[in-house]
């Protein structure tokens, strides 16, 4: 059967926010835009995003700014984040904000008629630009009205909507093609026939967000089976902080159809708090040493911070998530959890009925539709969930290219803006602030480049071999597969890890490798969801590869990597990143890199006395120097 084939100049993989910011910027420059997506468009994690984009406009709070921003965003990484990329961060995402308002954005609204803010875990401020909980919904639906404008603007001009920009949706792409040592396009089946199809094109911007689906317990929907990070390593580009995933602490418990929903952190940002079976505010147990001067240390102190932010410390249920991930984690062990084994979350005695549907009008009907449990009346009962990947492609913190020309990533495919762990409301504005800066960076390549490279036939015919090889077998269960890696990682490389289970982890995950390899789909290439399966196995075992053999390596406990066995942090290990490449696409290789120290003027926006708790003897002489 004929491939289809398309050709454009920049083809973007992914239609969450980083990968529609990336496309209206790269059609903005002028160039001939695909975006392709796997699932409808309009139906990705960015739509599920519900507390808001975090970025330092000061509506609520005037003190706050975008060197506050980013040193919340260094606290909350545990400074090993790329600060290159925390500080552009920091500085643009008022701008991008105020942007998907002038593009129309509705933004919930401070009584003098500014965008409101909230408060979320890690950040100082209020600080989240807000929708009621349904923030992403309003993002994704202003950045396809912008897309629509543009292609109105192309009809007008050229006779045709499609001219400059289009969409591909539930069309999954398998494989990125290469010239020589460069991008010339990707390979990838239409869900709905089965048919394979090519994209001609000189860049590449990968947006195909998080790898959640390794994992049994999660908050992440069905596409999420790391696709972008395993195309990237399968075209030679590095992942970096593959070991940090970000494990939300509040996560549904039951029924257990829902576990792993997510219930909000807004519920704790506008007063909600955490108790265990003896009906005790348990975070106060647990407010580390690098943060005991940041938040309140009685149940008055915590309370009044919600009116009085001046004169109080903020409440330890507002601590960084991988903080009150552990600490629940360590309830529920101890035999003080919820009778569904989570902890309670009450927003039932703090707020008045109207005002939690006003405020949280998803979490209201989530509970009573899934759980008949009426927030209003009663506590939810929530424990961790994996959420979030800290850890993708090594990016340039300002094109967003990866190491292989002609490949950019944005978004949470993308390594190093968060570190070790990310802050609650960071990934919408991440998205909004690295998505153009990789359309950007794309455009800016294709300009460069003298001549487009070419599709190789010899790859588009083993792409095509390997896409289509389930269906020519009858082997082993796709889906027996995946629920025997999602039990593992959960099991052996969830949020609590010790050498000796990460090590029994990479022995099954290397006898799932062989089993993958006779992976086998009944039926034809008609919408044929075991097949799908089978071909995102092979990305999902690349990934939880990376993840096992890199949280291996850390032998320290910082941000969304705990090991058991290394319980502190250790600033030697802060220095370092773990880098993932794979020369024969099926083994992980995992080198140390060392991080480029922070510049002059950005580390001596923190405290000495903080700066100790994190940096080495050797960098604190430097900074001492610098600070003189
Ligand atoms: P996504 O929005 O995840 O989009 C990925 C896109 O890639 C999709 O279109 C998908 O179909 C496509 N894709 C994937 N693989 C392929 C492939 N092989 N071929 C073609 N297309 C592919 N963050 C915040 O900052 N604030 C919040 O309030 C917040 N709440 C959240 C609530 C939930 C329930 C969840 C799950 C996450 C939340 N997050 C929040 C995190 C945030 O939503 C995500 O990190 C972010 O939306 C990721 O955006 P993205 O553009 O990188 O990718």
């Amino acid at each position: 059967m004929e491939i289809e084939r398309h050709e454009y100049d920049v083809v973007v993989i992914g239609a969450g926010g980083a990968g529609l910011r990336a496309a209206i910027e790269a059609r903005q420059q002028g160039k001939r835009t695909a975006i392709v997506c796997k699932s409808l468009f309009g139906k990705a994690h960015t739509v599920m995003a519900e507390g808001g984009a975090a970025a330092a406009m000061g509506n609520v709070n005037p003190d706050d700014n975008w060197m506050v921003h980013f040193r919340d965003t260094m606290r909350g990484g545990k400074f090993l984040n790329n600060w290159r990329m925390a500080e552009l961060h920091a500085k643009e995402a008022p701008d991008r904000v105020w942007e998907l308002e002038a593009w129309g954005a509705l933004f919930d609204r401070t009584k003098d008629g500014k965008i409101s803010q909230r408060n979320f875990g890690g950040h100082e401020y209020p600080r989240l630009a807000h929708v009621g909980d349904r923030t992403g919904l309003e993002l994704i639906r202003t950045l396809q009205q912008r897309v629509v404008a543009l292609q109105q603007e192309d009809h007008d001009k050229h006779g045709d909507y499609e001219a400059y920009i289009k969409v591909f949706a539930e069309c999954t792409v398998t494989r990125l093609l290469k010239d020589g040592e460069r991008i010339s396009g990707a390979f990838g089946y239409w869900r709905e026939t089965g048919n394979l199809v090519v994209f001609d094109a000189p860049a590449v911007v990968l947006a195909t967000g998080g790898i959640g689906k390794s994992y049994v317990v999660t908050s992440n929907s069905w596409e999420y089976t790391g696709d972008g990070h395993a195309l990237a390593l399968l075209a030679g580009a590095n992942l970096i902080n593959m070991e940090f995933i970000q494990f939300h602490p509040t996560g549904m418990v039951w029924p257990p159809s829902v576990r792993g929903i997510l219930v909000t952190e807004s519920v704790r940002g506008d007063g909600g708090v955490l108790r265990n079976s003896n009906g005790e505010r348990f975070m106060f147990n647990y407010i580390p040493e690098v943060f005991k001067d940041k938040y309140a240390t009685t149940e008055d102190e915590g309370d009044r911070w919600y009116t009085d932010q001046a004169n109080n410390r903020r409440p330890p249920e507002l601590l960084p998530r991988d903080e009150v991930a552990r600490a629940i984690n360590a309830e529920v062990k101890a035999g003080r959890g919820s009778p569904q084994g989570g902890v309670f979350l009450d927003v039932s005695s703090r707020l008045p009925a109207e005002e939690i549907k006003r405020r949280l009008p998803s979490m209201y009907h989530q509970f009573k539709e899934l759980a008949d449990v009426d927030i209003t009346a009663e506590p939810m009962q929530v424990g961790p969930t994996c959420h979030y990947i800290m850890g993708g492609v090594e990016v340039d913190a300002d094109t967003g290219a990866a190491a292989v020309p002609g490949l950019f990533a944005a978004g949470e495919v993308s390594g190093g803006m968060h570190g070790s762990n990310r802050l609650g409301g960071n990934s919408l504005s991440d998205l909004l602030v690295f998505g153009r800066r990789a359309g950007a960076g794309a455009a800016a390549y294709v300009d460069s480049l003298p001549a487009r490279p070419k599709v190789t036939p010899q790859l588009v015919d083993e792409a095509r071999a390997e896409a289509l090889a389930p269906l020519e077998r009858s082997g082993e269960n796709p889906y027996e597969v995946h629920h025997e890696l999602q039990r593992t990682m959960n099991e052996l490389v969830g949020i609590i890890r010790k050498a000796e289970e990460v090590r029994e982890a990479l022995e099954v995950v290397e006898k799932l490798k062989e089993r993958v390899r006779l992976v086998g789909a009944a039926g034809s290439r008609i919408y044929n969801p075991g097949w799908h399966l089978a071909l995102d196995l092979r990305n999902m075992i690349l990934v939880s590869e990376c993840v096992a053999r890199a949280a291996l390596l850390r032998e320290e406990s910082r941000g969304g990597h705990t090991r058991d066995d290394f319980p502190g942090m250790n600033p030697d290990w802060r220095r370092k990143l773990l880098v993932c490449s794979t020369g024969d696409g099926s083994s992980i290789t995992v080198a140390e890199q060392e991080q480029p120290p922070m510049r002059g003027d950005l580390i001596t926006l923190f405290e000495r006395d903080e700066l100790s708790k994190y940096l080495t003897d050797e960098e604190m002489a430097t900074f001492d120097g610098i600070a003189k």
